[in-house]
């Protein structure tokens, strides 16, 4: 495995319930291999009443998703890519797309 998925990358789900959808990352759990994508993986989640959440009440949340479910979005090409790396003269490490080859980062 190269360099990992960052928040605010786009991805796309290739597995599961919510297969063929595409999103941005809103966090990454490396050690828990999961991560949470805007509007997918919906759960609804009972509230009590809170400081955020005057009313309690039922609240709509992303529940996390496998990392192993999704594939980046490669920024240059659009197109779901695996991560590949390359190391920089200037020793830095980035991603770059195995479809395009173009540095992500
Ligand atoms: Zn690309």
């Amino acid at each position: 495995m190269g360099l990992s998925l960052k928040k605010n990358d786009t991805v796309f789900v290739i597995s599961g319930d919510e297969k063929g959808k595409k999103g941005r990352v809103l966090a990454v759990y490396p050690k828990k291999e999961a991560l949470i994508v805007e509007r997918l993986n919906m759960i609804k989640r009972h509230m009590k009443p809170s400081k955020k959440y005057s009313q309690g009440g039922i609240i709509e949340k992303e529940a996390p998703l496998r990392i192993s479910n999704v594939m980046l979005v490669c920024t240059k090409c659009d197109k779901p890519t695996r991560i590949g790396q390359k190391i920089l003269e200037s020793g830095l490490k980035v991603r770059v797309c195995r479809k395009c080859e173009e540095v992500i980062d």
